[in-house]
């Protein structure tokens, strides 16, 4: 073991919870167990000062409850951020179960599940996030009133992922606007990583304005059905030395990292994947100086939230949609800021959020 590994054991040791790395002032975690239905899940609270902490369950097989831990911290925090600076009355949470989803995952656990979250009274409200279906967040429902995400015959606001996909076409288009002078996206080249329900959606946007739409992913068969619904082209090579105008990733985080991001030529990046920049700061600033736009990921995907929020405020369809077009001009804003400051866009981002919250507290 590294010296660097034997420290960090022991200060988990030591600081189980408040020493943790992704630790950052959280309000509360809870620890969820129940022998009979075998739920280990973890709820992560990190900031209520705009609202009750919204965020999504996730079931995963960690590898270590330290991970599982290490990534409610997380994700709880990037809630809160991503609803700030959106301008939601919502502050952030996450839970996560621990164990598979495809073998652990029956009603009965997702019951007990919901009643962890009855039980800290509407200030976690649950929502559906990776090894989730919406028929799951329909049992929780059964048991408590702090979820969304639930089926539209119950009263839910349906699938978040097109809305998700707006956001993210909106912030491009924002992106497009300060990088190239021109918020129209006909003939500019876009490689769209991750052709899932949240790339599909953007693809079609895309190919509807007259985009060059390339497309990528580790699915062969889903590779090939949407190229021939939306006529796209399949990449192949490099994705990340791609000579394309805009790089979308909405498959998986921190593609932007050590290893690729020398090799990045597009000039602009906008996407919906989570947390795309391995190191926030650090390959922010690089993004800069290379003069690549980067349209910060929980400004620009904000949709799927939007969507859920408008379960708890009782908003239509009409309102959703141009909430989240104004995704395009906290978009420009934002870059804007971040150009006047000299710093990353991802921390004009963050600024934003983290004034809102200090305003909201100073007001109280
Ligand atoms: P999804 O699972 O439907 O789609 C992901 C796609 O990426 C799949 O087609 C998968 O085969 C592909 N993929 C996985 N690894 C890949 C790789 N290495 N290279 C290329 N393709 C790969 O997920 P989604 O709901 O479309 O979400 C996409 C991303 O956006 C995720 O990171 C998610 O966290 C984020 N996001 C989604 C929403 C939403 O409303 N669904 C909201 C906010 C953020």
């Amino acid at each position: 073991m590294t010296v660097d590994v034997l420290k960090a054991n022991e200060l988990k040791k030591a600081a189980p919870v408040f020493g943790q790395l992704s630790f950052d002032d959280h309000e509360q975690v809870v620890f969820c167990n129940d022998k009979d239905t075998g739920l280990k899940a973890i709820i992560g609270i990190h900031n209520t000062v705009l609202g009750p902490a919204l965020g999504g369950t996730r079931m995963w097989n960690y590898s270590s409850e330290w991970d599982a831990l290490n990534d409610v911290l997380r994700l709880s925090r990037g809630m809160t951020f991503k609803s700030a600076v959106t301008g939601l009355n919502l502050g952030g949470g996450k839970a996560v179960i621990i164990g598979d989803a495809k073998t652990q995952k029956t009603p009965e656990l997702m019951r007990r599940f919901g009643e962890f979250v009855h039980s800290l009274s509407g200030k976690y409200i649950t929502a559906e996030d990776v090894g989730m279906e919406t028929a799951d967040m329909d049992t929780v429902r059964e048991v408590t009133p702090y979820v969304t995400g639930i089926s539209e015959d119950k009263g839910g606001a349906g699938n978040p992922s097109p809305v998700t996909a707006y956001g993210v076409y909106m912030g491009m288009k924002a992106a497009a606007k300060f990088r190239f002078g021109s918020e129209n996206l006909q003939g500019r080249s876009v490689l769209v990583q991750g052709i899932g329900h949240v790339g599909e959606s953007l693809v079609d946007y895309l190919t509807k304005e007259g985009a060059k739409v390339f497309i990528s992913d580790i699915n062969e068969a889903r590779l090939q059905q949407i190229q021939e619904r939306y006529r796209a082209e399949i990449f192949t090579g490099d994705i990340y030395s791609a000579k394309v105008d805009i790089y979308a990733p909405c498959a998986l985080g921190a593609t932007i990292n050590d290893e690729t991001i020398e090799r990045f030529q597009a000039k602009v990046i906008a996407g919906a994947a989570n947390n795309q920049l391995a190191d926030d700061t650090r390959h922010g600033l690089i993004l800069r100086k290379k003069e690549i736009v980067y349209a910060p990921d929980f400004l620009i995907n904000a949709g799927g939230i939007i969507n859920v929020y408008a379960e708890l405020e009782g908003y239509g369809r009409k309102e959703i949609m141009e909430k989240t077009e104004n995704i395009y001009n906290t978009t420009l804003e934002i870059l804007n800021a971040a150009e006047a400051n000299d710093i990353s866009t991802h921390e004009a981002a963050l600024k934003v959020a983290q004034q809102r919250i200090a305003d909201r507290k100073n007001r109280r």
